[in-house]
């Protein structure tokens, strides 16, 4: 299991508190834009199913960024959950579930880090 990945929700309650967060824990090798966490598909995913747990949006959803740079550091970066890119991010699931179900290809809508990674790369048109 990589815990690098794994969100940590904070609350198991029927009632409502301050500690219903999401945390997402990250390492990096630099900073992220501070406007990247209200984008973070994960964060949204992880938000949005906290809503069908729980039956209520959590407080903040919250990335923890572990910067791997000379002198490390900690970023922590806030959002909340926004209804449009909810929205947007199931309609997202929904193409692709789609398209997994006719076994057609559906490229990475994001590129970057997946993309980087990923050993089609230098194959993939798509390829950012
Ligand atoms: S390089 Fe192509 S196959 Fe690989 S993650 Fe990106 S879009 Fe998907």
């Amino acid at each position: 299991m990589n815990f690098q990945y794994l969100p940590i929700l904070t609350s198991n309650s029927k009632e409502k508190s301050n500690a219903d967060e999401i945390y997402e824990l990250k390492t990096g090798s630099s900073a992220m834009p501070e406007n990247s966490v209200s984008e973070n598909l994960q964060l949204i995913l992880y938000g949005w199913a906290y809503k069908m747990i729980y039956g209520r949006s959590p407080q903040k959803l919250i990335l923890v960024n572990m910067v791997r740079s000379k002198k490390p550091k900690i970023q922590v970066l806030e959002t909340m959950l926004d209804p449009v890119k909810e929205q947007k991010l199931l309609h997202l699931l929904f193409k692709v579930n789609e398209a997994i179900k006719k076994e057609a290809f559906y490229p990475n809508p994001k590129g970057g880090f997946g993309c980087n990674n990923c050993c089609y790369g230098l194959s993939c048109e798509y390829a950012f």
